[in-house]
């Protein structure tokens, strides 16, 4: 483990990760941003990619000055060579989406900065694909300096100690040698691995045994400790499908972001603003008009 600074897990699970993390300062320009994460976005779910293109093409007036996405952008990432052109097209339509995804990202990214932060579906997205989508990578966890605050960005996985299960499995697919011997795979092979794991999943939640209440949340001293090394009061992060806003006691809070499925009743599309007045959530309903 490459640990460098406190006992947070957020600095010892991400072996790009620094303490303390390097500010991004918002440049002067900015006035708001926007944060969202865990849109899962896929072939089969193509409301809810609609809606995120609706969200990337809103009036000018309406965008805001940079776009946080804090993983689990899409519902899975099995290697860069998705997106290359020269790759063949299989009997499936799914790299024509994860392709379409990228065009609308990429689109944007041409009026307004994205940055990008890897989730636990989606760690595998590379500095290729960042570049075919003009995104911005982002380590987990960041620090935002905006309007005089300081807010620490994480997905929010590394902080769900008591799911040992995926923290193990975390430690082991966050390894490079493991990335390198599974992208070394035919991209056909990946795919079906991609599938089986889904499939399992999909099994899984299912089952009698898939209680979503019974779902690790994020580890309240570990939280403190993160906003401590960081010098920051402001968590905002994603992962749990809760969101909510948490007063921490000593001024320090924690925000989780809502996940998105526009195919749910009622649809689910929301975002964090955040301007001088502070954070605010505003659902994509009311500022997209669908
Ligand atoms: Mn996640």
């Amino acid at each position: 483990m490459n640990y460098k600074g406190g006992a947070s897990p957020l600095f010892y699970m991400d072996p790009t990760a620094s303490s303390p993390v390097a500010d991004l300062h918002a440049p002067a320009h900015w006035r708001c941003v926007d944060l969202i994460s865990d849109l899962h976005l896929q072939a089969s779910e193509a409301a809810t990619f609609e809606g995120f293109r609706a969200y990337l093409n809103r009036p000018v007036a309406e965008r805001a000055d940079a776009l946080f996405i804090l993983g689990d952008l899409f519902e899975v990432w099995v290697g860069d060579d998705l997106l290359d052109p020269t790759v063949e097209q299989p009997g499936h339509g799914d790299r024509a989406f994860w392709r379409l995804c990228a065009h609308a990202l990429l689109a944007h990214s041409e009026h307004t900065p994205i940055y990008f932060m890897h989730g636990n579906r989606d760690f595998l997205l590379g500095p290729a694909a960042l570049a075919r989508c003009g995104m911005q990578g982002l380590s987990d966890p960041a620090v935002l300096v905006l309007h005089g605050q300081r807010y620490l960005l994480s997905h929010g996985d590394a902080l769900c100690l008591a799911d040992t299960d995926y923290m193990r499995f975390r430690a082991l697919v966050r390894e490079p040698g493991w990335q390198a011997s599974f992208l070394a795979r035919p991209l056909a092979e990946r795919e079906a691995m991609a599938r089986e794991m889904r499939r399992q999943s999909e099994a899984r939640k299912a089952s009698s045994a898939h209680d979503p209440d019974l779902w690790a949340d994020a580890d309240l001293a570990a939280v403190r400790e993160a906003l401590q090394l960081s010098g920051c009061s402001t968590l905002i992060h994603g992962h749990t499908h809760r969101p909510a806003d948490h007063d921490l006691g000593g001024g320090l809070r924690r925000l989780v972001l809502s996940d998105w499925d526009l195919g749910a009743h009622p649809p689910r599309a929301q975002l964090l603003h955040i301007g001088a007045d502070g954070a605010q959530r505003r659902a994509l309903a009311m500022t997209a008009g669908i």
